[in-house]
């Protein structure tokens, strides 16, 4: 089974703020991601995208041979409320986000002076890091800070997709792979359920969907004696697992340990601490390689 939760714009702000209380810290980071969030699922609300279609034999094929359901360049995107979304994440960006504000400046003044987004989505959704890399050099945005805008733009139409994707995992053996069932990308967070049950949550499209307890996610080895975690005292809602054979790490929610609304993309930017952590200890993110980092 998979399992999609569907949050609105109350559950975010309901999340930032139970967020902000206890780590105050945060506030400054959780005031402009509960922005984006937010205008985010606001523009997925707006959005009207027909389904992929997929056909009974290829998706035969797919389970057979382990590949996701589509390609991220397969994904659909709404192109007018991506593109009015680009503005809005820029504009907020200005007022919350020191680090962004100049880039987000000099995207929309190349905005307004006719820069063609639609070429944009493409080279994101391809990973063609040379294409993105020679844009940001020409908008002189530095190029993971435009990859950044790019795909927060493109998030709301990708998150959709996805949702309508899901229903055909639902005809097949449960997917036992660490990589996305639907888009082939490497999880960003997992999530500890009751009865030992844990869940990946894809990086780039969001979907979650279950595996076994022990599976490091990125080199695909199970074994509770290299996959181990740790945890502080202070937040035990958090877990983070590390492998001794691949050295890569990925943060965790443990759910039973708490009774917060949990919204993943919060839970990822307000812990950093724990990748600083994890660095320290020797081990890398799974998203190394991923054009979004
Ligand atoms: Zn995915
Ligand atoms: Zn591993």
């Amino acid at each position: 089974m998979t399992q999609n939760t569907v949050f609105k714009s109350d559950d975010i702000k309901k999340a930032a703020a139970a967020l902000r209380k206890l780590r105050p810290a945060y506030s400054e980071i959780l005031d402009f991601y509960e922005k984006l969030f937010v205008s985010q699922e606001d523009s997925k609300d707006q959005i009207d995208i027909a389904p992929i279609q997929i056909s009974d034999e290829m998706l035969a094929i797919k389970a057979a041979e382990k590949l996701p359901l589509i390609n991220p360049d397969d994904f659909v995107i709404e192109f007018g409320a991506a593109s009015k979304l680009c503005k809005t994440v820029c504009e907020t960006a200005k007022s919350a986000n020191q680090h962004l504000a100049q880039s987000a400046q000099t995207l929309l003044d190349a905005i307004d002076n006719d820069l063609d987004l639609k070429t944009m989505f493409p080279h994101l959704l391809q990973a063609s890091t040379a294409q993105i890399e020679e844009a940001a050099k020409q908008l002189n945005i530095e190029q993971n800070i435009l990859a950044f805008f790019i795909y927060s733009s493109m998030n709301p139409s990708i998150k959709l997709c996805a949702e309508q994707l899901s229903v055909y995992l639902d005809r097949q053996d449960p997917w036992q792979q660490g990589y996305c069932p639907i888009c082939g990308n490497p999880p960003v967070l997992s999530i500890l359920e009751d009865e030992g049950k844990r869940s990946l949550i894809c990086s780039f499209c969001w979907h979650s969907w279950p595996v076994k307890r022990g599976l490091c996610p990125f080199c695909d080895r199970h074994d509770s004696k290299s996959f181990n975690y740790f945890f502080s005292e202070e937040e035990n809602e958090y877990r983070v697992y590390t492998c001794d054979n691949c050295k890569k790490y990925i943060k965790t929610i443990d759910n039973t340990k708490t009774d917060r609304l949990i919204y993943p993309p919060l839970e990822q930017v307000v812990t950093l601490h724990l990748d600083m952590q994890a660095n320290q200890k020797g081990f890398e993110s799974g998203l190394k390689e991923s054009i979004l980092i």
